[in-house]
């Protein structure tokens, strides 16, 4: 999995920031300059400003300035599986390769055991990986080694079943559907920060899948860098907090 920031809103704390000083500003936030607008709140520097007040309006649930800056992220090589669930988030937008109109007539399917076109979950290579469905702890070494062949022997068949179908004239968009919900899929997706953090409490919490937390995990140090004073304290107060379903 591979997931990179392809755009975000540029200086997207001083726009929170002009969000939320406008709801009490006697004045208008679109003549003032940010420093103007910031007069009133406690800190030495215009970023203790931004930091007391993005941690005032966490604090308080404020939640509707945190939805004015977004971030669009190029994310190659997740599962259809992980695809779906983070397709559930109604407030993020989504751009999804096609299986209709690209073919995968030329993955070679000696490769798609080896990770190439299909995702392998840990479970299938790793004697000591203990998932979050998992009856038990680690198998032994002979248990994981027959797992391993029957998984990649299997995704291997379907990739070259689909080959031969589509070999046969038949269209991707129903040849695809002999492929595993492993499959590799890439795609592009754009959320406001507010829908990030609300993203990152479902998404990076233990009880999610283990792809989808390695997912919203790279996606939450991208933002880390985009707006740092926000995800410094989403880190520090509120990542770990009962009741995660606010933002
Ligand atoms: C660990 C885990 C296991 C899951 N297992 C399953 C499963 O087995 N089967 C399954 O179907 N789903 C499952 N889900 C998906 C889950 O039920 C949600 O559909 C998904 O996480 C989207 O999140 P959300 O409901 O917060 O909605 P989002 O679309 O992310 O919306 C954000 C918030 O907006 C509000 N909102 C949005 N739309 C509405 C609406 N129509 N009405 C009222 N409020 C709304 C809610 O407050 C919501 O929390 C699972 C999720 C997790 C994290």
């Amino acid at each position: 999995m591979e997931v990179t920031l392809l755009e975000a809103t540029p200086n997207p704390e001083e726009l929170i920031c002009k969000g939320a000083r406008n709801d009490y500003y006697a004045d208008f936030v679109g003549e003032d300059d940010f420093e103007t607008v910031m007069e009133g709140v406690d800190g030495d520097s215009i970023e203790e400003k931004q930091r007391t007040l993005i941690g005032h309006l966490m604090t308080h649930g404020h939640f509707g300035p945190f939805e004015h800056p977004n971030a669009t992220f190029a994310v190659k090589g997740i599962s259809r599986s992980c695809m779906a669930q983070i397709t559930r988030h109604r407030h993020v937008s989504f751009d999804v390769q096609s299986m209709r109109y690209v073919a995968f007539d030329d993955v070679d399917p000696e490769q798609v055991g080896e990770g190439e076109f299909v995702v392998t979950p840990p479970s299938a290579t790793d004697a000591d990986w203990i998932g979050r469905n998992q009856k038990g702890g680690s198998v032994d070494e002979a248990t994981i080694e027959q797992r391993e062949e029957l998984f990649r022997e299997s995704v291997t068949r379907s990739v070259e079943e689909y080959q031969e179908l589509l070999d046969l004239g038949m269209p991707p968009e129903d040849a695809r559907f002999v492929l595993p919900i492993g499959t590799k899929v890439n795609m592009v997706m754009t959320m406001n920060v507010r829908m990030l953090m609300h993203v990152a409490d479902m998404r990076a919490a233990a009880d999610a899948q283990w792809e989808i937390r390695e997912l919203t995990e790279s996606v939450l140090d991208l933002a880390a860098d985009w707006c740092p004073l926000t995800f410094e304290y989403y880190e520090a107060k509120m990542r770990n907090r009962k009741n995660r379903l606010a933002p």
